[in-house]
């Protein structure tokens, strides 16, 4: 055990420091099932909370939003603070109606500008990302990945 990890020390201690210069010198990390920026799609959405309920870091707040909403009574509709989203995903699991989902626009800029940015209103998560960007979690496309290969 304790030669397994001074082999494993040494191995290391040969390697140069991986280290990614994001956003000086590398480009961002965006795979497949980057899970970054929301979609809410305001028509479809019935504020019925399930999104806000599920938010393990309390990042949704409901704000009423004035408007002809048929599906929403209540004109009540989620918006996210980036400060606090983790981006879990739970939210987009929770909605009943598939109101929210995910895209790999990884709201880069908000690492390095005001802390004031970060809160976005439900028309805010209403408009598409900025560039282009895929949907990258939708409970409608979405399948869970497959299972780890079992350990040897
Ligand atoms: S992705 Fe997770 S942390 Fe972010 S708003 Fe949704 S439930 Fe909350
Ligand atoms: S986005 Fe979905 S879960 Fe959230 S309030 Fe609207 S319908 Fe409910």
């Amino acid at each position: 055990m304790v030669l397994k990890a001074i082999k494993l020390g040494f191995k290391y201690l040969l390697k140069k420091p991986y280290t990614r210069m994001f956003p000086v010198k590398d480009p961002e990390y965006i795979t497949k099932r980057t899970r970054a920026r929301h979609i809410l799609y305001m028509d479809r959405c019935v504020g019925c909370r399930a999104c806000q309920l599920a938010c393990p870091a309390d990042a949704i707040k409901m704000y009423r939003i004035e408007g002809d909403f048929p599906k929403n009574r209540a004109k009540i509709f989620p918006g996210i603070d980036y400060s606090r989203c983790t981006y879990c995903g739970l939210c987009v699991e929770a909605c009943p109606v598939n109101a929210l989902a995910m895209t790999n626009y990884t709201m880069r800029h908000l690492i390095t500008e005001d802390k004031a940015t970060t809160l976005y209103t439900p028309e805010m998560l209403a408009k598409p990302p900025e560039e282009e960007h895929d949907i990258t979690l939708d409970k409608r496309t979405w399948t869970p990945p497959p299972p780890p290969p079992p350990k040897k």
